[in-house]
């Protein structure tokens, strides 16, 4: 199926002539009755599926009520979501955003007010490359992807870039640049092809922190929310960042971001230093508290250690004997194969099968299903994967050795 451009949308996305109508839990139907499995949540956004029972009588409950009256007023919904949050994650205040772009720049804006409230006058963030932070000017001059970059100079200042998963160039950039004030990395890298740090990178990093003083913020936009096993990814290193931003999975859909911070870094952002016109209004925060609730109540981010494991190792053994398979890897339901050629033809392949999934990085199918995904759906999501890509290997010629 070739993509599809409408008249009067800006043709940023290159969209798959399909168009889904309903959903319940993994499944979603199209507009010609044909049903799918989601391997994609939306991107890491229906941890929950889709129409979860929770989430849908939170929303409907709140529309009843009062959808939007501003930040101007309280919002005891607001309240009650950044109580939640901050127990979860051991954190002390949220701004709450509405995309995950917005919260990365609401860390960036507080790392930066704190830094001249202590007399650096031009700051710098350490950021790494291959990341992801979003398509506003300062995360897309974060994020290490110079193709989202190219055209939209000039960047904004600020930012010191090292390889991800590199202590040592952390190391360097410490001596010498006297001017960087934070770190802000992914705990996992998920546009980037769901790339995972070595163990004791993230501690590591936190330690480097410690010694020079610069917050840590780790952007949790994509594994966060149980996602990876554990409510946030970096708590499988028994770590805790200064700052943390959220944003896809928190709502199931409902657009909202948060900044979370502790210590000084939460205090940075005074009143007329940040705002949103939208953020933390009340249908958002209900929906993410209903997301809350059914993490917790039906222990999603264990089942999402287990369904991962149990992908990643049918995974393996389909595609073992195949050369121009380079990894399968992961946490929890953030997986990812990585081939050794380009391969977005598979996005097709899969949905002729009648399966959603996503091709990052070029040659990296990414799998992010609803941790609500049982075990049959876990067992169709293997073999479909292993099928086309079996096909597509025994088809394609593989890359010239360079
Ligand atoms: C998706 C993503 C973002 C950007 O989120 P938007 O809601 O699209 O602005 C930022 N960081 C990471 C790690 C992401 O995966």
């Amino acid at each position: 199926m070739t993509s599809h451009v409408p008249d009067h949308l800006m043709p940023t996305y290159a969209r798959l002539p399909v168009s889904f109508e309903r959903g319940e839990g993994a499944w979603l139907w199209a507009d010609d009755g044909r049903r799918y499995l989601d391997a994609l949540a939306g991107i890491a956004v229906c941890g929950l599926g889709h129409a979860h029972p929770g989430v849908r009588d939170a929303i409907c409950e709140q529309a009843s009520q009062l959808v939007h009256v501003s930040n101007l007023y309280r919002i005891p919904a607001q309240e009650q979501l950044g109580d939640r949050l901050c127990a979860a994650a051991g954190m002390e205040r949220v701004f709450f955003a509405n995309s995950g772009a917005e919260a990365n720049e609401a860390a960036i804006k507080l790392a930066r007010l704190l830094a001249h409230g202590r007399g650096v006058q031009r700051p710098e963030i350490l950021v790494t490359e291959n990341s992801f932070h979003g398509r506003t000017l300062a995360t897309l001059t974060a994020t290490g992807n110079r193709k989202a970059q190219a055209g939209f100079e000039p960047l904004v200042q600020g930012f010191v870039r090292v390889p991800y998963d590199d202590l040592g160039a952390v190391e360097t950039a410490a001596a010498n640049r006297p001017n960087i004030v934070a770190v802000l990395v992914e705990a996992i890298q998920g546009e980037g092809g769901i790339v995972l740090p070595s163990t004791g990178y993230l501690a590591g990093l936190r330690e480097l922190c410690d010694r020079h003083g610069w917050l840590l913020m780790l952007d949790e936009v994509q594994s966060g929310m149980g996602r990876t096993g554990r409510l946030f990814a970096h708590q499988h290193e028994g770590i805790r960042p200064d700052v943390m931003t959220l944003a896809k999975g928190l709502g199931n859909g409902v657009p909202i971001g948060a900044c979370l911070a502790r210590g000084a870094a939460a205090e940075a952002l005074g009143p007329g230093s940040h705002g949103s016109t939208f953020g933390g209004n009340p249908l958002a925060c209900r929906a993410a508290l209903a997301v809350l609730d059914a993490l917790a109540a039906e222990d999603l981010p264990a089942r999402a250690a287990r369904l991962g494991e149990h992908i990643r190792s049918g995974l393996r053994a389909g595609l073992a004997d195949l050369d121009g398979v380079v990894a399968v890897r992961g946490r929890g339901l953030m997986i990812g194969v990585e081939l050794d050629r380009p391969c977005p033809e598979l996005v097709n392949a899969a949905l002729a099968e009648g399966l959603l999934i996503n091709v990052t990085a070029k040659r990296v199918v990414r799998l992010l299903p609803p941790l609500i995904i049982d075990d049959a759906q876990a067992e169709q999501i293997v073999a479909t994967v292993v099928q086309i890509i079996r096909a597509f290997l025994a088809q394609e010629p593989a890359p010239a050795a360079v």
